[in-house]
């Protein structure tokens, strides 16, 4: 029982970005292919190098193509993850994949566009009508943010912005970032405010902003408790916790001629991806006894909202080019692993 619970609370799926002007502009070749039905994603290799082979065929729980709009995603992946955190259980949403392939169009998306808003936005809404809606039951929101960088955690949300946190482990309540901040919410408005602040902050001090973004983890933590008056006469209290993760890029950090600093940021880069790529497979696995949550800070951290009664969906973000294609392979069978 437990391992058919663990195995339908960890959820992949694909989602493949249209071609960009460039890459239309550039005539280059779609090696990607995606059957929405049979939840399947073939890759064929691109002309002339080996192209006799068989296209590489790969099983999502969802795969999505480049027709793909952010409400579907919502509604069939998102949505009853959220729901889920409404009633008290922990959720993470983590958007993996190589720089370019869609990871923040997927968390964020385009702002003011409602229709092309990402599931960060988009949980809001959904948190926010919910607790509107609901009679018997009373609501606190709290929003922080965070973001793992060469395994350093900064709090986007803190005044001091060059102040390193550390992880701490209590027995009641597990593992927490010390000192991080939160900020109670009230309406749509007033977490947008705080994710905005947030943003802003994780482009403070990084010359390249796109550079930045790729080779860190950015975290939005959203904690929903909700009280409700029992038949007992009793308050009870219930708290979930959702994670919204834009993950580092996935592509091979250890280009050749990497040396000092930027070897030593790319093997901590590496080892955060695959450390999540083991505790995944682990749980989706079902069998092991031990999940390896400590090996990396974002595993350690996100150890009580992956695996047991937590739900997580996994989004691997492809691309559909020739020239990308090893990247696009190796995302899938990472995310396949995971599976
Ligand atoms: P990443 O965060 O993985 O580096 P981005 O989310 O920044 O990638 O996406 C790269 C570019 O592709 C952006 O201009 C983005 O708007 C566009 N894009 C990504 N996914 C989609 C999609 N599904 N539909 C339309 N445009 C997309
Ligand atoms: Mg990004």
């Amino acid at each position: 029982v437990t391992m058919s619970k663990t195995r339908e609370s960890v959820k992949v799926v694909v989602r493949c970005r249209p071609m960009n002007e460039k890459e239309r502009a550039a005539n280059f070749e779609r090696v990607v292919q995606v059957d929405v039905k049979l939840g399947q994603v073939a890759v064929r290799n691109p002309r002339g190098a080996a192209a006799h082979e068989h296209p590489k065929v790969f099983t999502f729980d969802s795969v999505y193509d480049w027709n793909s709009k952010q409400v579907d995603l919502y509604d069939e992946t998102f949505r009853p993850l959220v729901d889920s955190v409404l009633l008290g259980f922990n959720g993470t949403i983590f958007a993996y994949g190589q720089t370019g392939t869609g990871k923040t169009y997927t968390m964020e998306g385009v702002r003011n566009d409602p229709e092309r808003r990402g599931v960060i936005p988009n949980s809001f809404e959904h948190v926010f009508t919910h607790i509107s809606r609901s009679q018997n039951q009373q609501y606190l929101v709290r929003a922080s943010y965070l973001e793992i960088y060469q395994e350093e955690i900064r709090d986007l949300l803190s005044k001091d912005q060059s102040r390193r946190l550390e992880l701490k482990e209590r027995p009641d309540t597990g593992v927490y970032v010390k000192d991080l901040s939160s900020f109670v919410t009230k309406s749509v408005r007033e977490i947008e405010h705080v994710m905005n602040v947030g943003n802003q902050n994780r482009s403070v001090g990084s010359t390249n902003m796109n550079e930045h973004s790729s080779r860190s983890h950015a975290i939005f933590v959203i904690t929903i408790e909700c009280s409700e008056l029992g038949v007992d006469g009793e308050n009870h209290i219930r708290v979930g916790k959702l994670n919204l993760v834009d993950l580092a890029g996935s592509e091979r950090q250890t280009k050749t001629g990497a040396q000092g600093e930027r070897l030593k940021e790319a093997t901590k880069i590496n080892l955060s991806l695959s450390a999540l790529g083991n505790v995944i497979s682990a749980l989706v696995d079902g069998r092991s006894t031990h999940i390896p949550y400590r090996d990396s800070k974002l595993t350690r951290l996100l150890q009580d909202s992956l695996g047991g009664n937590a739900h997580t969906v996994m989004v691997a973000n492809i691309g559909p080019a020739s020239y990308n294609v090893e990247e696009t392979l190796t995302t899938l069978r990472y995310s396949n692993r995971a599976k």
